[in-house]
């Protein structure tokens, strides 16, 4: 099943072309107290258990076309994203050939580094564009394969990770270039863009073995498959679980492969994986600070 987010917090299931509202059934569900909340998201929580309701609301909602529907993230609230940084071969040599990428550094991979985490306040979806602050900078797309966990784990082999993912959809772990912490450069307001829909684990075969593809405009900038990950999606799910207790909603970016490259104002970037669809965001040029509130 293919599930978004969109409008006015709308649930949805995807069809081809068409977006069917499903949202009557959450009616049935209690409501959440606001305060204080579970660190995990609720929706991906009970995602199984709601599948079926989604399913059979799915043959009689009303109908949308996907292209009239604002997309938001398919996850609404993450205990946290969590970054692999150079996990492909490829980006690794682009790095270390590329001064403006390494800052006069000698880059290493994900076997060196670890993982990140980036604000949870980065997270959008496509139909909200990617802002770009700080116009001195360089700002890059980076297209990743996201994986979404589905059921609280630690401590997991690699064997069973697989069992412990809700779905998969599509990440743009966006970049300001420059000297400082990953963590900092890749938590902008708008940085982590996902989308354009969750699809569910049932409908991946095999994670580590998708085409994907990022374009800017018209040119292709990033060509490549996910078996070419360092740390395999299995890997990953099982590394990160040594760390951290992951939780129902918690995003896993699994790194980008060569091809980086900047997005300036008014850039549509779009990223391609196989058996995902296509995340499509326009970047734009940050308006400043808030005005004052008047008094
Ligand atoms: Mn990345």
């Amino acid at each position: 099943m293919k599930i978004c987010r969109f409008n006015d917090d709308r649930i949805g299931v995807v069809e081809g072309d068409s977006v069917i509202d499903v949202t009557s059934v959450l009616d049935n569900e209690p409501a959440i107290r606001p305060w204080p909340l579970p660190m995990s998201d609720w929706l991906i929580e009970n995602l199984d258990r709601l599948r079926p309701a989604f399913e059979s609301a799915a043959a009689t909602g009303p109908r949308l076309q996907l292209a009239d529907v604002k997309l938001l993230s398919p996850v609404a609230n993450p205990s946290k994203i969590i970054g692999a940084p150079v996990n492909y071969d490829s980006h690794h040599a682009e790095a270390n050939a590329d001064k403006a990428l390494n800052f006069g550094t000698a880059v290493k991979t994900v076997a060196d580094y670890g993982l990140f985490l980036k604000a949870n306040s980065s997270l959008v979806g496509p139909s909200e564009g990617i802002e770009l602050a700080m116009p001195e900078r360089r700002h890059d797309h980076e297209g990743e394969l996201v994986v979404v966990i589905g059921k609280p784990c630690r401590a997991v082999s690699e064997a069973d990770a697989l069992d412990y993912v809700a779905g998969y959809c599509i990440g743009l772990d966006m970049t300001a270039r420059g000297p400082e912490e990953r963590s900092l450069r890749k938590s902008m307001d708008t940085y982590s863009v996902l989308g354009p829909w969750l699809v569910t684990a049932d409908e991946i075969a095999d994670p580590d073995n998708l085409d994907l593809k990022t374009m800017v405009g018209n040119e292709l900038r990033q060509n490549s498959n996910t078996k070419m990950l360092i740390f395999s999606v299995r890997r990953l799910i099982s590394y990160a679980s040594d760390f951290y207790t992951l939780l129902p909603g918690d995003v896993i970016m699994t790194g980008t492969p060569s091809g980086v490259g900047p997005v300036l104002p008014g850039n549509v970037v779009k990223v391609d994986i196989e058996g995902l669809g296509t995340l499509e965001s326009t970047a734009y040029a940050f308006a400043g600070a808030s005005a004052p509130q008047a008094s």
